[in-house]
């Protein structure tokens, strides 16, 4: 059934204004995922102008997450080798880091990079909703929010990975198409231990649902304005 499909995984709109693509871009972004990558990976379009500067924002949050996990910006002492090696090359970058650590392990993020962290993951999210309604999301205001995966409760999590339907998706969808083929628990792993997401349809938009490093739990609505 998702053969129709195959060759539209390429969307050819920016999906941010559905303008003309300047751009591809992967979802989620290479930078938070390990060699090697998994196949088949979500490819969209967006403008240059609106896609302006993403790249250094997904470098940082994917350093951040790093940081964070590993408690320390020594290139030596963390998992990943392609954060090592960026943080090797920019010891501005690394310092900035360092101040977020917190003596006994916690980490403080800076209001400027929970900025960040947010349009990263607006960007994600705005990704995943275009390609399964294979339409620009521009007109659909985004609500993000995350947290450590360690400080929610039991309870929080339970919630958090639950698959929560408003409505049902139009029928022939991609989003119907899903739902029939994966069942009502379908998260994605894109890569284990470093990306996980769920789409969920709700009233004019949906929620997007991101499990990044094993260690972030992001949340991103896309609300309609003036759909009616
Ligand atoms: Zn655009």
């Amino acid at each position: 059934m998702t053969e129709i499909f195959a060759d539209e995984r390429l969307l050819g709109f920016c999906i941010f204004c559905g303008g003309k693509p300047d751009t591809r871009d992967h979802v989620p972004p290479k930078v938070f995922l390990d060699k090697p990558y998994p196949d088949n990976l979500l490819i969209v379009g967006s403008c240059d102008r609106c896609n302006g500067g993403s790249s250094l924002d997904e470098q940082f949050v994917a350093c951040l997450l790093e940081v964070v996990m590993c408690g320390t910006v020594e290139p030596g002492a963390l998992r990943r080798p392609n954060i090592a090696r960026t943080l090797t090359r920019s010891p501005a970058l690394a310092a900035q880091l360092e101040q977020g650590l917190q003596p006994g392990g916690g980490f403080l993020v800076s209001e400027l990079g929970g900025q960040r962290l947010a349009r990263v993951l607006e960007k994600i999210g705005r990704g995943l909703w275009a390609y399964q309604t294979q339409e620009p999301t521009g007109t659909l205001a985004a609500r993000v929010g995350w947290n450590a995966w360690s400080t929610l409760s039991d309870a929080q999590r339970q919630e958090f990975i639950t698959v929560r339907d408003e409505v049902f998706p139009e029928l022939g969808s991609r989003m119907f198409i899903r739902l029939l083929e994966e069942g009502p628990n379908r998260w994605t792993v894109v890569q284990e231990g470093r990306f996980a997401y769920l789409v969920e349809v709700q009233e004019g938009g949906g929620r997007i649902k991101l499990i990044i490093g094993d260690y972030l739990a992001g949340e991103v609505d896309l609300v309609g304005g003036t759909d009616g």
